[in-house]
């Protein structure tokens, strides 16, 4: 209560602050706006700057006026009728009325964010529910564990049961699937395969329109957004992909479900520029790499790992991460680990003869290696609280900044925690724009 009471306080004089940007000449289109809506952007603005200086994320960027076009209302600028509509606007500045399509019952929230993207509209908003409670204050009688409690309860059982209740996952680039141990495979729907591709050479044929176009013409506009949705489609299957698919992984009745931890975001860097001696460039085989990278993000399999991850947690289901090195290669029934074991989708081991497809092969050895990981220990360790250390950093001088070690989390308590002398330079600066800026 004290903290919204503090936020409050500061909100103001932002506002009034936000209100000295706005000028008929050298900022039109921010004199169109209504005073509601900009006072939200300081809103927004104050509440990303707390979170930068509590370390928990990176300072907030500019955007242009066509970058991720957002905005927030709060409850005096926007309606909801009964027949479904939203009418947005004050009795000076009346914007209109908005049918839109509802996916699910909803109360009335406080504040909405309507957004612009490759030429839709959304609406999104939370609002406040009761949610019956059992008597030990969860929903649906469930009490959710944490992990190393659930490695815990795992680890009393049998090599037979555990084995049994594992699930491990493999992706294949090839095809794009995903695929277990048990023989289940994961791909979207062909269909929506065959539009994505169509739409991908439509995308390509209307980017050489777009170049012939002029820059910051009506005509470049157009051509660029009718680029954005056919790229839109993409993304939005992908995305039903990955949920279909952990939602399916997560209510499969598996208790540990284990993927490679695999660092997709290294694994789809650009390759780096070759020379020769003399410094002549050579070709470093980009477009292939590009080729692969494409084929590494169409595979959704990082969004399908994070999805699962909080979709298992709620069903007490515990998620591992193993080393996902020759999972392809290693022979899941005598361990033999050979390249030559592989032959494109099918898996044949040199040693011992066991045949199989090649990514049920790798599932099998990546939920070996979960258990293994079960039965170390490693996953019945408790997390550490996390530590933000600001770091050590040359100035433009040449001297070097006093180290400061910030704690960060809630257990942290605001008034013990040592300050930072670059936040309160911040403030400094905050207070003196507040006490009349510019001077
Ligand atoms: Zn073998």
């Amino acid at each position: 209560m004290l903290q919204k009471d503090a936020e409050a306080v500061i909100r103001t004089p932002l506002d009034r602050i936000y209100a000295q940007f706005k000028d008929p000449n050298l900022t039109p289109w921010l004199s169109q706006v209504p005073s509601q809506v900009l006072r939200e952007g300081t809103y927004r603005w104050f509440n990303a700057k707390q979170r930068q200086l509590k370390g928990l994320a990176k300072a907030p960027r500019k955007r242009s006026r066509h970058n991720f076009n957002s905005v927030m209302l709060c409850s005096d600028l926007f309606e909801f009728t009964e027949k479904g509509h939203l009418i947005i606007g004050t009795a000076k500045f009346p914007v209109g009325r908005l049918n839109f399509l509802a996916h699910r019952p909803f109360g009335c929230p406080k504040m909405i964010t309507v957004r612009e993207s490759a030429g839709r509209w959304f609406v999104s908003f939370s609002y406040e529910q009761q949610v019956p409670l059992d008597g030990y204050g969860c929903e649906n009688n469930k009490v959710l564990r944490e992990p190393h409690e659930l490695a815990y309860e795992l680890n009393l059982l049998e090599e037979i049961e555990v084995a049994a209740l594992t699930l491990g996952i493999d992706r294949n680039i090839g095809t794009n699937c995903v695929a277990t141990n048990r023989g289940n495979f994961f791909l979207p729907e062909a269909v929506t395969l065959k539009r994505m591709a169509r739409k991908a050479s439509g995308a390509k044929r209307q980017q050489k329109r777009l170049a012939r176009t002029q820059k910051g013409s009506a005509n470049h506009r157009k051509a660029a957004a009718r680029i954005a949705r056919k790229h839109t489609y993409k993304v939005e299957v992908l995305c039903d992909f990955a949920h279909k698919t952990s939602l399916a992984l997560s209510e499969s009745g598996a208790k540990l479900i284990t993927f490679e931890d695999l660092k997709v975001q290294n694994m789809t860097r650009k390759p780096k520029a070759k020379q020769d001696s003399s410094g002549r460039w050579l070709r470093n085989g980009k477009a292939a790499k590009a080729s692969l990278n494409r084929s590494i993000l169409s595979s959704a399999w990082g969004r399908i790992r994070t999805m699962t991850q909080y979709k298992a947690a709620r069903r007490n289901v515990l998620v591992a991460f193993v080393r996902p090195h020759y999972t392809s290669q290693q022979c899941s029934l005598c361990g033999h680990t050979h390249p030559e074991n592989r032959h494109g989708a099918e898996f044949f081991c040199q040693h011992c003869g066991y045949r199989k497809n090649a990514d049920i092969n790798a599932a099998t050895n990546i939920a070996g290696r979960g258990v293994v990981m079960l039965r170390s220990g490693e996953l019945e360790k408790q997390p550490k609280a996390k530590k933000c250390i600001a770091v050590k950093r040359k100035t433009k001088s040449g001297s070097v900044r006093p180290e400061v070690s910030v704690e960060r989390l809630q257990d942290a308590d605001p008034g013990l925690a040592p300050r930072n002398p670059a936040h309160d330079a911040v403030k400094q600066k905050a207070s003196a724009v507040r006490q009349g800026y510019p001077s």
